[in-house]
């Protein structure tokens, strides 16, 4: 499969020539051609897929078909609105707007928050036909008068499960009102909550859906690696990791926000220099320590889930699960940082006894066993015995059962041989595969692809139906 094959003007192949591409990636395949014809697109997939050219060169050429518009004052409108989650992303999703656009007539910008709004204004005044912008400065340039929505035609919906993980389901409600109601609207999100199937519902109508494996759900390129320990000799361990490796730029992930900021000042207090971002942290304070990071004079990030969700930083050397995380899909997000685009990456997870039933869960997921290797010295003790999990005001039980912290009512898992059973407090997770997504959403599958939720939903599949698992140590 070729680009020409999929439709596109001779501008755009030539622009997709330039920057080297010889093949469409599969969304790409199957994006393109869909959006081309002008539906409503639902597609499952994350960074890295090629999912930016996916949309931006089929809704490139649909606004080249189409006549161009004129607003109220007479100005080009903005006749495309590409919303992003954060800012690097706009920048990132307008630069390739523009790359892939070189060769066309169309006047495209970015606008987020955190700058001044003069040079924003300044810029909308001479027309836009393509905005790419984070949903709180869109609104309050809305709100100012400053912006005319009134005639997009093609609303691109980007990495919507971030948007909504940072908050910014009322911003895009907001949006989505002030938006005319006929218009082609495409969502692109890595997972599929039901507040995800929700939006997804209201906004598209009868989409084409698509779904491309999570990207390294069975990429070759990372290595990974369990390391069994005492639950005691963790940060031990990592720090021995570090400087045996001689390892420059590691992402470590981290369970909650204070074991974050814990294990950062350990980290200094060894003379590794290192830094926590999560939700507590100002702006300025994650930009720091992000630049820092990227630039190489900051030695290790420690991040929560969702703090790193909220950034873009990838191709990394090392990533290490100083804990594993109990939602096993965001395992998958977290090695899915280190080893793209052919990069050889390693993926280190710390394991202690109380995190088996994780570790059993991931397993099943990305249908592989992770290699173990004990490092002297580590290991847990002879008689330490694990012990559950305290997540917020869930307990994530010894042998895989799982109950409220306050007293509720004890649930053991049923159905699962070996008690495997990562808890998923927010009804994140198991069973809300695409299959409720296809129902809930009527439309048409375009794609025979895996499903991006791996073996997830079905509870019986993978070596779940091999009985329980050996003794891993
Ligand atoms: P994205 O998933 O959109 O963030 O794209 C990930 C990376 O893949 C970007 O650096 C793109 O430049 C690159 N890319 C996109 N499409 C292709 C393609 N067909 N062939 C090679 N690289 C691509």
């Amino acid at each position: 499969m070729n680009f020409s094959d999929l439709g596109l003007a001779e501008p755009l192949l030539r622009a997709v020539r330039d920057q080297g591409y010889d093949v469409p990636t599969p969304i790409q395949v199957q994006a393109i051609p869909a959006v081309l014809q002008g539906g409503d697109l639902l597609a499952g997939a994350q960074t890295g897929t090629g999912k930016t050219a996916g949309f931006t060169l089929p809704m490139l050429q649909r606004l080249t078909e189409a006549k161009p518009l004129r607003d109220s004052r007479g100005r080009i409108a903005i006749r495309a609105l590409v919303l992003t989650p954060t800012r690097e992303l706009a920048a990132q999703v307008e630069e390739s707007v523009r790359a892939y656009g070189k060769y066309l007539p169309l006047t495209s910008m970015v606008m987020f928050g955190g700058v001044g709004m003069q040079p924003q204004i300044d810029r909308l005044k001479k027309g836009v036909d393509i905005l790419v912008a984070t949903p709180g400065r869109l609104l309050d340039h809305h709100a100012q008068g400053t912006l005319d929505l009134s005639q997009v035609q093609i609303l691109v919906l980007d990495e919507a499960d971030r948007m909504l993980d940072m908050g910014f389901i009322h911003d895009i409600k907001k949006v989505l009102a002030a938006l005319p109601p006929k218009k082609q609207s495409l969502l692109f999100s890595a997972t599929f909550s039901d507040e995800i199937k929700a939006l997804a519902d209201r906004l598209l109508n009868q989409p084409a859906l698509i779904e491309v494996a999570r990207r390294n759900a069975t990429a070759e390129t990372i290595a990974q690696k369990v390391h069994p320990v005492g639950r005691e000799k963790k940060k031990d361990l990592l720090a021995h990791l570090i400087r045996q490796g001689d390892w420059h730029q590691v992402l470590v992930f981290t369970r909650m926000k204070h074991g974050a900021n814990r294990l950062a000042e350990f980290l200094n207090e060894q003379g590794i220099s290192a830094m926590a971002i999560h939700g507590n942290k100002s702006q300025g304070a994650r930009t720091k320590a992000l630049a820092e990071f990227k630039a190489g004079t900051l030695q290790v990030l420690v991040a929560t889930d969702i703090a790193a969700r909220g950034i873009d930083i990838d191709q990394l050397p090392h990533v290490v699960n100083f804990e594993l995380p109990n939602v096993p899909e965001d395992y998958v997000h977290r090695i899915g940082r280190t080893g793209r685009a052919g990069a050889s990456g390693e993926a280190i997870s710390l394991v202690c006894l109380d995190e088996d039933i994780f570790l059993r869960d991931i397993e099943r997921l990305i249908k592989r066993d992770i290699p173990v290797q004990v490092i002297p010295g580590f290991a847990p003790a002879p008689g330490e015995k694990a012990e559950p999990i305290v997540l917020g005001r869930m307990t994530i039980g010894v042998g895989g059962t799982r109950r409220n912290a306050g007293g509720g009512q004890g649930a053991p898992r049923g159905g699962r041989p070996g008690g495997g059973g990562g808890a998923r407090p927010q009804g994140q997770g198991a069973g809300q595969g695409s299959g409720g997504q296809r129902n809930q959403s009527g439309g048409q599958r375009t794609s025979s692809g895996p499903s991006p939720r791996g073996s997830s939903s079905g509870h019986g599949g993978g070596r779940a139906a091999q009985g329980p698992r050996g003794p891993r140590r």
